[in-house]
């Protein structure tokens, strides 16, 4: 499959494509970002590597750190489905609705109360939650210049009400184990992670590859790991728009409110793309045309 010819044709038919949809102004570090940005990534299990545009530029990947999280916690076996269920939402990513309904039990671990579930379990297994996560995804992204943005955990620190509500709801309601403001600091944390296309693509290498790192063979998760988070990547990775993404890419994946989409054919490759413009639930819109473009123009999806 020739793709580099592939992503040649995505770039040239989307640069001058405008989405509309706005840059989120609710995390006021995000705001700066120029909109015009536009990359793509896509690491080929082969060890073969095919871009276009800002693909080595890094962003703030927010919500894309919910599967890294996931990926740790998942260490600590079964108990986190007691927490955490596993169904998509259906609802916006910082709603509080559906948990009084639910007792306190967010619908899945890729909304922002699942988010912070796994957080706190985190805080409650390891000594330096935010040391230990930044190991992991240097690990197994076999690079270690990846990094938290100080600047973005303070700017969502400052303006963070809504995911201050969720937490200290939850734990009114029995499901938050420590202190809602560690839980909160590392979650703020884990979002303001700043990646490429390039490193996302080699990060997510291992839940095409078995839980595996390409380069170097390591297990770093269990094969039944991968076919759990690739299937919540499927029901539950864009929000209330992960049927919109199923149904147009066809692909398990993960979005983030700061553009990037990341995106997994297990098996294949791991692609990564980033356009900073947002649709009305809160992901690029350019993003996932180009990746409904690549699906559409190799044929292959995991349908
Ligand atoms: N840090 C963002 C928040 O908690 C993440 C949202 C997202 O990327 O979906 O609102």
């Amino acid at each position: 499959m020739d793709y580099q010819a592939i992503l040649n044709v995505i770039e040239k038919e989307l640069k001058q494509f405008n989405p509309g949809g706005k840059v989120p102004d609710y995390i006021p570090e995000l705001s700066a970002v120029s909109p015009d940005k536009f990359g793509m990534h896509l690491y080929c299990l082969s060890g073969e590597h095919f871009f276009f545009g800002d693909s080595s530029e890094r962003f703030s990947i927010q919500s894309i750190s919910k599967v890294f999280t996931l990926a740790l916690a998942k260490k600590y076996g079964k108990k986190i489905w007691r927490r955490v269920d596993v169904e998509p939402s259906g609802d916006p990513f910082n709603s509080l609705t559906q948990l009084e309904k639910e007792k306190g039990i967010p619908r899945n671990p890729f909304i922002n109360a699942g988010s912070l579930v796994i957080a706190d379990i985190l805080i409650s297994h390891l000594d330096n939650p935010k040391k230990e996560l930044l190991e992991f995804v240097q690990l197994i992204t076999q690079d270690e210049t990846i990094n938290y943005d100080e600047e973005v955990a303070a700017s969502e620190k400052k303006h963070g009400y809504r995911n201050i509500a969720l937490v200290n709801y939850m734990k009114s309601l029995g499901n938050i184990e420590n202190n809602a403001d560690e839980i909160l600091d590392f979650y703020f944390y884990q979002c303001s992670i700043s990646m490429s296309t390039e490193q996302l693509a080699k990060a997510f290498m291992i839940f095409a590859n078995e839980g595996r790192i390409l380069e170097t063979n390591e297990r770093v998760i269990k094969p039944n790991s991968v076919k759990r988070i690739n299937a919540i990547m499927q029901t539950c990775g864009f929000y209330d728009e992960a049927g919109e993404f199923s149904f147009r890419v066809g692909l398990p994946g993960k979005s983030g409110v700061g553009g990037g989409i990341v995106a997994v054919h297990p098996q294949q490759y791991a692609v990564a793309v980033w356009s900073p413009l947002l649709n009305e639930k809160g992901n690029s819109e350019k993003g996932m045309r180009a990746l409904e473009e690549l699906t559409t123009l190799t044929g292959l999806s995991i349908f």
